[in-house]
């Protein structure tokens, strides 16, 4: 994917793995004809779910901590609304998946959990997008190519600079005496 570092495509397949994982284990048992018959969840699933949610959480606070870590671009507004965007539905996710005991019997049938759960996710995927797009573009990785181009262009240039014909130093071109042992240049 050219639109993104290599940082940001690591991160981006880390979400893309998590959603995809979460979306396949919480829509396996839903009901969608009629949602409040979806049968109980197993304790597999239950303990599969939970797991991704736990590392879906993780990657939010990752990607939060690289990308402020990162001072290759300036933090702007799209990236302030795609972080507060990702973590409201983390948090929603989690409290369906994770603290779903301190929300009303009525919306912790399984049917309004998984299903909470899944739009949780499929939310947090596109303001994790935003982030990602922001703070780890491929023009990154440009600049930085750049900057190790010139590098090497000014050291090259430092090695062919003329040099003081007794002493050995390097000296620039427009010197009329040696800096180091003072002795005086013909032209
Ligand atoms: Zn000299």
């Amino acid at each position: 994917m050219a639109l993104l570092n290599r940082v940001g495509f690591f991160l981006y397949n880390v979400c893309l793995f998590l959603t995809i994982g979460i979306l396949f284990f919480t829509l396996k048992h839903y009901n969608i004809a009629d949602p409040t018959s979806t049968p109980e969840v197993s304790a597999n699933l239950e303990f599969a779910v939970t797991a991704l949610v736990g590392a879906y959480i993780l990657f939010a606070l990752l990607l939060t901590v690289i990308s402020i870590m990162q001072k290759a671009r300036k933090k702007g507004v799209p990236y302030a609304i795609s972080l507060g965007a990702l973590w409201t539905f983390v948090m929603l996710m989690s409290l369906f998946s994770l603290l779903s005991f301190i929300l009303s019997d009525d919306i912790t049938t399984p049917g309004w959990k998984l299903g909470m759960v899944t739009l949780g996710v499929l939310f947090s995927f596109l303001p994790a997008m935003g982030v990602l797009l922001n703070q780890f573009p491929a023009s990154i990785d440009q600049e930085r190519v750049l900057e190790a181009i010139k590098k090497g262009l000014k050291n090259e240039e430092r090695e062919n600079l003329p040099f003081c014909p007794e002493c050995r130093a390097k000296v620039e071109p427009s010197f009329k005496f040696c800096p180091k042992c003072g002795v005086r240049f013909m032209d």
